[in-house]
């Protein structure tokens, strides 16, 4: 493997490597030779690697932990750029909440114990989730009804098409159900930064039926550390940890659908589980229409599995390839339109 030395603005040598397998940088274990690799650790560093990429005319792509990403066999002829640019600091301090700042390569759940160690509630629900704090409003990450829109500030990117650092505030991101202006902008928008604002208030026990039942019979609200322990432990013992059994979350979005096709379904399945958005929109559970058909724990040639725990996490034996997840997807869902005329959405973002 060859690689080149690129001098970064600030006078220290970034290294890039060339024809760099993806393999190892993302969660499902699939992923071809980057054209050009470099680890990215501060903000001279992104512009470095842009400018590199724009001398070579490549696309960049920058990766986290490539928790919610596929990528081709293929050698990709991209510039890849590992975030690794890591710190937490606070930036104002309120008196019932603060502004805390994290940048892009933290570990997403090393954000969540610190925010808890300090006795700082708002994002404890978002526990244990993979990947790093950079990836997290690309998808606008969610769970047990918290998204980390509810809790943001802005974000700071650098945006490749004027070649400086921009602040976007809440508005500007685009927020929605596993969305955001960053997912379809991966190569304008390069995240550095995220401002959260939280709360040095009590939290809340969220309203979903695993936590409920953990905290049932409790006669005194639990402490912040107590939830991220139960969230913790209520996911490891529903979702595969990536770095022994590759999955990459939740591979498909629950489809939210206007309120008459819900009633359509609900007609034919009454037990279907179903939930209000809004006036006119409903969510349905994916992974109950995928048991529905019997497809829980079902494999898919030789290397692909629906997991047994959790219908919507699919999970490789580490030798899958693009094309055999792709195959898998294109199985489920075409047994799930043709059962319930419904089309369900890959929450991963593809590149090719
Ligand atoms: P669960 O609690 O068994 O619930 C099944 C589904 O029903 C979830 O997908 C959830 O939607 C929905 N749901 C349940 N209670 C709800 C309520 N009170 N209000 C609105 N929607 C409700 O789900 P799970 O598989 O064990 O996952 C627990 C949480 O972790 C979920 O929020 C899930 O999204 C999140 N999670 C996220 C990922 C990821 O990769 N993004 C992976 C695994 C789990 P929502 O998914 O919209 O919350």
């Amino acid at each position: 493997m060859a690689y080149l030395m690129l001098k970064s603005i600030h006078n220290k040598n970034m290294e890039i490597l060339e024809d760099h397998s993806l393999k190892d940088f993302t969660s499902l274990r699939v992923g071809g030779n980057a054209r050009y690799f470099g680890i990215i650790q501060s903000e001279k560093d992104i512009e470095a690697i842009h400018k590199f990429a724009k001398s070579k005319i490549l696309p960049l792509l920058i990766l986290g932990k490539g928790t919610n990403t596929i990528i081709k066999d293929s050698p990709l002829p991209r510039v890849v750029g590992l975030m690794e640019f890591t710190g937490i600091n606070i930036k104002n301090d309120f008196e019932d909440s603060v502004y805390v700042e994290a940048y892009a390569g933290e570990l997403w759940d090393d954000l969540v114990q610190w925010a808890v160690d300090h006795e700082y509630s708002g994002i404890e629900a978002l526990s244990a989730i993979p990947g790093t704090v950079g990836a997290a409003p690309i998808q606008n990450i969610g769970a047990y009804g918290c998204e980390l829109s509810d809790n943001l500030v802005n974000v700071k990117v650098y945006d490749t098409d004027l070649e400086e650092f921009v602040f976007l505030g809440l508005e500007e991101c685009h927020f929605n159900y596993r969305d955001s202006i960053f997912k379809s902008n991966l190569e304008k928008y390069i995240v550095v930064s995220i401002t959260l604002e939280l709360s040095k208030n009590k939290p809340e026990i969220p309203q979903y039926k695993d936590t409920q039942l953990y905290f049932a019979g409790r006669k005194t609200r639990p402490s912040l550390k107590s939830i991220r322990k139960a969230i913790v432990e209520i996911r490891s013992k529903k979702l595969p940890d990536p770095s022994v059994v590759p999955n990459a979350g939740s591979f498909f979005k629950n489809p939210i659908l206007e309120k008459e096709v819900v009633a359509e379904l609900l007609r034919k399945y009454p037990e279907a589980p179903y939930f209000k958005v809004n006036d006119e929109q409903i969510k349905i559970y994916a992974g109950w229409l995928i048991e529905k058909i019997g497809l829980k724990g079902k494999t898919f040639g030789e290397n692909v599995a629906l997991h047994k725990n959790n219908s919507l996490v699919l999970i490789t034996n580490g030798n899958a390839t693009f094309k055999d997840i792709g195959k898998a997807k294109k199985e489920i869902t075409e047994l799930i339109k043709k059962k319930f005329d419904i089309t369900l959405e890959m929450e991963p973002i593809v590149i090719k």
